[in-house]
């Protein structure tokens, strides 16, 4: 698998270091609300409701088996809040915690994606589509895993150490 370098050993990301990853989430979110408004109210809801579910999707499956349970990790609201829903589980992390954020994501982008299809909202697509590789290069590869200190976690630059 394709990994950073290390860069920094951070314990907590709430030093400011990570905003343009947290920028680039941000927008992705607004995107996909902004897509969901094609169905008013009803895809509004749906996609917060979707939004909502995956937090405690990633929170039970990811979050509380992670180092930064309870910190502040490189997403926002996640390993923050992880604390505030979930007991903290000691017994590792691996491809299943990476399977149930993948889980989290699909819930995340489904609805807009369905939208941009149905409706032939093509330039939206592609601003969406944009905007979630180029979170997902930024966080991958420059502020989020050359940081991380989670080891066990596939995309961690020292995962092959283990
Ligand atoms: S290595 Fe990257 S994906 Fe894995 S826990 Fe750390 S920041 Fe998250």
């Amino acid at each position: 698998m394709l990994r950073a370098k290390r860069k920094e050993r951070l314990s907590d990301f709430s030093g400011g270091k990570n905003y343009p990853a947290v920028l680039l989430f941000s927008a992705f979110f607004f995107c996909g609300l902004l897509i969901s408004y094609k169905y008013l109210i009803t895809g509004i809801g749906l996609y917060l409701g979707l939004w909502i579910l995956s937090y405690f999707t990633i929170y039970a499956g990811t979050c509380r088996y992670c180092v930064y349970y309870g910190k502040k990790c490189p997403v926002p609201l996640e390993g923050s809040c992880a604390h505030r829903f979930f007991d903290k589980r000691e017994t590792g992390f691996g491809y299943v915690q990476f399977i149930w954020a993948g889980i989290a994501y699909l819930l995340r982008a489904t609805l807009p994606v369905i939208i941009i299809f149905r409706e032939a909202l093509y330039v939206y697509g592609v601003i969406y589509a944009v905007l979630f590789i180029a979170f997902w290069i930024v966080h991958i590869f420059f502020t989020g895993c050359p940081n991380c200190i989670n080891g066990k976690c596939p995309l961690n630059p020292d995962y092959a150490d283990n």
